[in-house]
């Protein structure tokens, strides 16, 4: 079977997916394209910097995060 998409995501990690979810909420369609069959379970928590939460914000997810972050400072 052939798919023809006009943008390829290669990585399904938060940056792919979080691309991803951006251009499906302006309307347009991706293909995210992941090369491990399985989910990788090292890591214990999510540091997100400036940069990140502008993303977050972009995609309407950073409120709902932000009920569930500390905020370290220092
Ligand atoms: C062991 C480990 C523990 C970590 N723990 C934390 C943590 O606790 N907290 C934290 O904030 N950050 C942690 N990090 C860092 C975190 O993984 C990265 O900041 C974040 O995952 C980067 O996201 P990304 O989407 O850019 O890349 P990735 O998460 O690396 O995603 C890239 C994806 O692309 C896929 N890929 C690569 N090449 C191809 C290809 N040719 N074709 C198809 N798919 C491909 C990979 O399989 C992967 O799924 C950890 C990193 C490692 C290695």
């Amino acid at each position: 079977m052939e798919v023809v998409e006009d943008i390829v995501i290669v990585g399904a990690g938060i940056a792919g997916l979080i691309t991803s979810l951006g251009l499906h909420r302006q309307g347009i369609r991706s293909l995210v394209l992941e090369s491990s069959g399985s989910l990788r379970n090292t890591g214990f928590a999510l540091t997100t910097w400036a940069n990140a939460w502008k993303a977050l914000d972009a995609v309407g997810l950073g409120d709902t995060l932000r009920q569930h972050h500390q905020r370290l400072h220092g």
